[in-house]
């Protein structure tokens, strides 16, 4: 099969597809490579790398649409990159298409097979290619908070881990999933005082067996979650109820019950945030100030880590990936009910339903 991977186009993002090692995976299962000049660059991966690796790099990105069979990409395709797909091609990206009637039509209207990164699910319920990127943004969560709560950046001015004589920042984390548990290990590792809360018992469970000592666990009441709140310098929110915006856990009033110049750091933005005040923000201007308190909204946060992410998001995917060349689409999705998930449309119908439900299409 011919496997290409172009550039990524969106703004602001540097990850690519394919790293050099999953070129070199799939020339070594006998599979032609194409990639787009410097589409690596971002993540640190030149093009003698990829060339090293067995792959052909080629000018542009219509070169590499013309040409492969299947595009293996980070974002979803933005509307130029729609008008290249073609019929029969496989396309393999994150595609986030319930809340985007345009991408979701434009797919349609291309006849092409596309398989969502964010719906493969694995065989304990999880999403094995959405949790490399929350484990990246949760680790990366309390990083960009202590940096926030810095002075200078109108911040309380509070170190995360104290030093002797001082006490530690006290860290709340709303949310014990994969994004909530990363933050809180770095946090708790960086010498802050945190609990995590969360809506589900087993859940705290399992973290107050396997962290013992590392953090403290709370049932997210509403009671609790505003105690903890008014006493934090820093509040991380990491829910996720699946399919659905994000629940407003804080809400405008409630910040004046908090300490000023504490820091709210929501990762969950992307859904939508849980706090009220939360408005998305980029990497280029990431924080801004509600009534004393700095927020923190960066909607695709592993994204300033790209060469990380990259290897992270190109390790999970690389089975999968290998899977549809080696097998073709059809096999690979009928020998794996996981892969089959991912399967959003097909030569011009939608496969997905919650996405048809969503958009208001048949399934
Ligand atoms: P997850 O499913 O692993 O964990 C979510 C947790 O939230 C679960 O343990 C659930 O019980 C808990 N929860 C749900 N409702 C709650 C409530 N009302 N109060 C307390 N806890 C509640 O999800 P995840 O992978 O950790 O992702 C968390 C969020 O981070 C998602 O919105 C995801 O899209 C987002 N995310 C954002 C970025 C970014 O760049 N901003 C990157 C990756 C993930």
């Amino acid at each position: 099969m011919k496997i290409g991977c172009p550039k990524e186009i969106k703004p602001q993002e540097f990850r690519v597809g394919m790293t050099p090692n999953a070129a070199r995976e799939a020339v070594s299962h006998g599979h032609e490579v194409i990639i787009e000049t410097n589409a690596g660059a971002g993540a640190g991966f030149d093009n003698a790398a990829y060339v090293d690796a067995g792959a052909r790099i080629v000018d542009t990105a219509q070169e590499v649409f013309a040409t492969a069979d299947m595009i293996v990409k980070v974002k979803e395709p933005q509307a130029i990159e729609r008008k290249m797909l073609r019929e029969n091609q496989l396309l393999f990206t994150y595609l986030h298409l319930a809340p985007d009637p345009d991408q979701t039509h434009d797919l349609l209207a291309s006849g092409a097979t596309c398989i969502a990164y964010e719906t493969v699910t694995d065989r304990n319920g999880g999403l094995p290619l959405l949790a490399p990127m929350s484990e990246v943004a949760g680790k990366l969560a309390p990083q960009v908070g202590s940096w926030t709560l810095q002075k200078a950046n109108g911040g309380r001015g509070v170190l995360m881990g104290g030093v002797p004589g001082v006490g530690p920042a006290k860290v709340i984390v709303i949310g014990g999933g994969v994004v909530g548990t990363h933050a809180a290990r770095v946090a708790a590792g960086m010498g802050a005082d945190v609990t995590v809360l969360d809506m589900s018992l087993p859940r705290l469970r399992y973290l107050d067996d396997t962290m013992r000592g590392e953090f403290k666990t709370s049932y997210a009441s509403k009671g609790n979650t505003a105690e903890l709140v008014s006493e934090a310098d820093m509040v991380i929110g990491a829910v996720l109820i699946p399919g659905a915006a994000a629940p407003k856990l804080i809400s405008r009033a409630q910040l004046s019950t908090m300490k000023p110049g504490a820091a709210l750091v929501d990762v969950a933005i992307d859904q939508g945030g849980c706090f009220e005040t939360s408005r998305a923000t980029t990497h280029a201007d990431p924080i801004y100030e509600v009534d004393g308190i700095m927020h923190y909204c960066v909607a695709n946060m592993p994204g300033a880590v790209a060469r990380t992410s990259t290897i992270a998001l190109g390790n999970a995917t690389m089975p999968f990936m290998l899977a549809l060349a080696n097998k073709g689409w059809k096999q690979a999705c009928a020998d794996d009910v996981h892969l089959l998930n991912g399967l959003n449309v097909h030569a011009g119908k939608l496969t997905y339903y919650a996405v048809g439900e969503a958009l208001g299409l048949d399934v």
